[in-house]
């Protein structure tokens, strides 16, 4: 019998809510591995109910007392990092290198929340007027909502609870449906580190149930990571509600490569950001931009990206797994035709097989040449292992040509010139900016700053941006006057 997934509500893992029962399927042969029902609306009121209610008592926790839960959490977190990798492997199909740097990503997020105490300090000025003191407190929201994507099953709910929870509120995620065995594990490490009942609950489902939590009226703030049409839905229909909310989206990364880079260093950081984690990365590089001579490292770059080849994730020389769904493979092999129309295609792997694994979602890596903007290969999220070069004559044009992309995730450029550097991060219109680095993807003490299409919202996730968009401020002003001091004073103006 079928593994049904269970949900995390009210206190107790439940297999038996929900209705609407989705197969998820091993992305290397598309077998079912689990199951998943997903929750009714009653679930949906219950998990918000128990939620509320446990906030009441953990907003008033003391606040080093919250940061040892997370201590305790990000140790559970090392001690379990093999079995969690695995995990990931088995419901997306990544290699065990990168579905256990999946879990990293996310653990270093959890460390980050084991610091609370000090990101949830407040500012003070004393005698603002004559015996007045002004002082601001930093306070949690109350029920907080968090909807993630399938492509980092561990790294995204890491993103979001530990901080969410850190700083007082309790938290309902919603997974992937696609993957959403990873998140209940993580639940369970919370739980066994010493989480009180209810102040994370998990709960499956696809639109049905996300647009219940996003409208719900006990839910305070929303985080979505995903792709563009529903973090743009989420983003209306949560601020329409009156939350707050952050959505994280889709991308389009270029790679600026000026003629005096490091070939080699080029070309191997090129492969590795482009169709690594087959492409199924917000951050990877599908744009590779060569200034004037710099295209001459196209050549090496098609015979390097034919060496790559994906793999069963118990194959530890596979380079990458598979797209995640027959679904998805088929629309990135439609997209690989189009661009077959409209450019050169140096390198095509949409005839892609893997010795034991007939039936896996399997793409090789995809290069093509010669690719404008308006092309729907450029303009198009790809999300698999599909990489554009684009050649531009000055580094002007490829800052033209970046900054009038919709996106505006990541991007790097590489070069020896100190110059060009600064002019690119000084003038990109992109919020994270490698120089030299493929995949900038900040640590968590920073935040993680998408702009533009790829981001709607205010405050970014993690570090002090995190904690502001988890919290609320409170500014308390206050005046010990001696007894015998009287005033009247008919103006607002304090004294
Ligand atoms: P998705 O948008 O299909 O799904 C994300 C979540 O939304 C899932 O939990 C899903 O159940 C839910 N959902 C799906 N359709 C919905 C609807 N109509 N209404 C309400 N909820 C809905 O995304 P995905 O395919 O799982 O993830 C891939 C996308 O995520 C890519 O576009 C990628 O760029 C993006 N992503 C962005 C970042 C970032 O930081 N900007 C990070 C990771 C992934």
């Amino acid at each position: 019998m079928t593994v049904r997934i269970p949900h995390l509500i009210n206190g107790a893992w439940r297999t038996d809510v929900g209705h609407d029962v989705v197969a998820v399927t091993d992305p290397t042969n598309n077998q079912t591995i689990w199951e998943v029902a997903c929750a009714t609306a009653e679930d949906i009121d219950s998990a918000v109910a128990a939620a509320k209610e446990a906030f009441a008592l953990w907003q008033n926790v003391p606040v080093p007392e919250r940061a040892r839960l997370m201590l305790r959490y990000q140790h559970l977190l090392k001690e379990h990092h093999d079995e969690l990798g695995a995990i990931v492997a088995k419901e997306t199909g990544k290699t065990i290198a990168d579905a256990k740097g999946d879990v990293w990503r996310g653990i270093e997020v959890a460390e980050q929340a084991a610091n609370i105490s000090s990101l949830m300090m407040g500012e003070t000025v004393g005698n603002v007027a004559r015996g007045v003191d002004t002082h601001s407190w930093i306070q949690p929201l109350g029920v907080c909502v968090g909807i993630t994507p399938f492509n980092f099953p561990a790294m995204i709910p890491l993103w979001m609870f530990p901080m969410a929870l850190a700083c007082g509120n309790a938290f309902i995620l919603k997974p992937s449906e696609q993957d959403p065995m990873t998140a209940v594990r993580l639940a369970e490490l919370l739980l066994e580190a010493g989480a009180p009942k209810d102040i994370l609950q998990v709960v499956h489902g696809r639109k049905e149930q996300v647009d219940q939590l996003i409208s719900h009226p006990d839910v305070k703030a929303v985080s979505f990571v995903g792709s563009v049409p529903v973090g743009q839905h989420i983003y209306r229909t949560a601020t329409d509600h009156m939350k707050r909310a952050q959505c994280f989206a889709g991308a389009k990364n270029h790679m600026v490569i000026m003629p005096d880079a490091n070939p080699q260093q080029v070309v191997s950081q090129l492969v590795g950001a482009s169709v690594g984690a087959a492409g199924q990365r917000c951050m990877a590089i599908s744009v590779a931009v060569f200034v004037g001579s710099a295209s001459n490292m196209i050549e090496s770059l098609r015979d390097e990206l034919a060496k790559v080849k994906p793999g069963h994730h118990s194959d530890a020389s596979a380079d990458y797994g598979p797209l995640i769904s027959s679904q998805a493979k088929a629309r990135v092999l439609q997209l690989i035709a189009i661009g077959k129309e409209e450019a050169e295609c140096l390198l095509d792997g949409s005839d892609c097989t893997v010795p034991g694994y007939p039936e896996g979602n399997w793409v090789g890596p995809t290069l093509f040449r010669g690719v404008t903007p308006e092309m729907t290969i450029y303009q198009e999220e790809i999300f698999g292992p599909v990489l554009c070069c684009v050649e531009v004559d000055s580094l002007d044009e490829a800052l033209q040509l970046v900054n009038n992309n919709r996106y505006g995730n990541g991007t790097s450029i590489f070069t020896k010139s100190g110059a060009a550097a600064r002019k690119y991060q000084q003038e990109v219109e992109v919020g994270q900016v490698g120089i030299n680095i493929s995949i900038p993807v900040p640590l968590p003490f920073f935040s993680f700053t998408g702009w533009k299409g790829s981001f709607y919202g205010d405050l970014h996730a993690y570090g002090k941006q995190g904690v502001r968009f988890y919290t609320e401020t409170k500014t308390v002003t206050s005046r010990w006057p001696e007894d015998e001091i009287v005033e009247t004073n008919m103006t607002i103006s304090l004294k």
